[in-house]
């Protein structure tokens, strides 16, 4: 298979979503409480189903599990990305996630989740919660329990283009007005730390899970450090935001004709911005805002033409 692998973006209703993925993407959203695009997922609450080729309508966790030499033969048990394009309509709960040894344990097996942020857009004046203020656990267990958020939590400006870093055990959430893809580890497990005490449609407080987030919580915290560095070639300009241990994300800006080699096991690319094509082996498809695909193994040389902005990540 040496052609991009389009993929079918699954779509999750959130408190706090919106109709944003709609308005930006045009995708049809099933309500108007949309939260979360999962755009490339093998994730089992929301797999990806293959739109094209030989593989249509198969999912992303069949592929991994039944067709290794797509993704160069990792020795990984399940697929280990996801990406997702999140609508915060309004603000997320604070919330932490744990690292691989805790999910491991806790969590029936399930992946840690470290994760990183593009905002694509976001209103002015927005910001998201990155980090606390607590020196020590003592402290951090007090400012939770006297829920003093405004003294613990530590809220930073954003805008377009901004890039953040959240390794696991980083105390988080993004805020109203923002819109972002999100890149992290294929892990659902999420432990919610205040949710501004907001009822669910049926009237209920949804879940807090404090014992756990004081158990994986990073103290103190420590801005991730961030190595931004912008590549020009030929029609295009790359810009490489962090190359960690679980992924390394890019930003493809292209204008013109940019030719490609593949030097990576596989590439996941969604389109955020513009449209254009890609050309592989003669063969060409045309590529859209909105589009999510993976380019497998044997996807050695490609041509991408058009404007467009695209989010690229790799293992
Ligand atoms: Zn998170």
């Amino acid at each position: 298979m040496n052609q991009p692998l389009f993929l079918q973006p699954i779509f999750q209703e959130r408190i706090w979503g919106g109709t944003a993925l709609k308005e930006q993407f045009g995708y049809p959203l099933p309500s108007e409480n949309t939260g979360e695009c999962w755009a490339i997922s093998a994730h089992p609450n929301g797999p990806s189903i293959v739109k094209n080729g030989p593989f249509k309508g198969k999912t992303l966790i069949e592929l991994w599990d039944n067709h290794p030499e797509l993704f160069g033969n990792q020795k990984e048990q399940v697929f280990p990305l996801l990406t997702k394009i999140l609508d915060a309509n309004a603000d997320l709960s604070v919330q932490v996630h744990p690292n691989d040894d805790y999910a491991d344990k806790h969590e029936n097996g399930e992946l840690g989740k470290t994760e990183c942020w593009y905002i694509i857009d976001c209103k002015p004046g927005a910001e998201l919660i990155y980090g606390h203020t607590a020196k020590s656990k003592e402290e951090l267990v007090s400012l939770i329990e006297a829920g003093s958020w405004d003294q613990f939590l530590r809220r930073v400006p954003v805008a377009p283009g901004d890039f953040f870093y959240v390794p696991s055990g980083t105390i988080h959430a993004l805020c109203e007005g923002t819109l972002v893809l999100e890149t992290q580890q294929s892990s659902d497990t999420t432990y919610r730390v205040y949710d501004y005490d907001r009822f669910d449609h049926q009237g209920n407080k949804r879940e807090l899970h404090l014992q756990k987030a004081i158990d994986v919580s990073t103290v103190p915290h420590h801005d991730a450090k961030q190595n931004v560095h912008i590549e020009s070639k030929p029609g295009v300009e790359i810009t490489s935001f962090i190359k960690e241990k679980y992924f390394s994300v890019y930003k493809w800006e292209i204008d013109g004709r940019a030719e490609f080699t593949q030097d990576q096991p596989f590439l996941l690319v969604s389109i955020i911005e513009g449209n254009g094509k890609i050309t592989i082996n003669n063969e060409s498809n045309s590529i859209v805002k909105g589009d999510h695909f993976i380019l497998p193994t044997q996807t050695e040389q490609f041509t991408i033409e058009g404007q467009l902005k695209a989010i690229v990540s790799h293992i």
